[in-house]
């Protein structure tokens, strides 16, 4: 059976979205460092224009404990990115790591660096929960 993967073409067009994003992560880690070092006399800082990937946390929580949790969220954007770059280069990105088959275009366009089709992530995700 002929292993499924992506065209050349559309695997460039990817590696080319996932290099785009893992920079604009970083810029957002650089800017978390930057705030967390100048720490809290200076303000709040200003991460307003990253507000998509704000965190959707109470109003209760403190701001430094916010950019904590925004700081590890990036870092691990930047890990999942890595992969998913990894993948570009193995010719087996787009491909569903579960089942094989591949992952459909609509939600790579979501998460560029989607691991799992929708079906074996819900699975999985039906899994993790249960073992709570
Ligand atoms: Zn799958």
């Amino acid at each position: 059976m002929e292993a499924k993967q992506l065209s050349e073409k559309r695997l460039e067009k990817y590696k080319e979205i996932l290099l785009k994003e893992k920079e604009e992560t970083q810029q957002i880690i650089n800017a978390i460092n930057d705030i967390q070092k100048r720490g809290s006399k200076d303000g709040n800082g200003d991460l307003s224009a990253y507000s998509q990937h704000q965190a959707d946390l109470g109003s209760d929580t403190d701001e430094s404990e916010r950019r904590v949790y925004m700081l590890d969220k990036e870092i691990n954007t930047i890990k999942l990115i890595n992969n998913a770059l990894k993948r570009i280069y193995d010719k087996t990105y787009g491909v569903c790591e579960i089942c094989g088959d591949l992952i459909p275009a609509n939600r790579l366009k979501i998460i560029p660096y989607a691991k799992y089709c929708i079906k074996c992530k819900e699975e999985e995700e039906e899994r993790k929960r249960r073992r709570k």
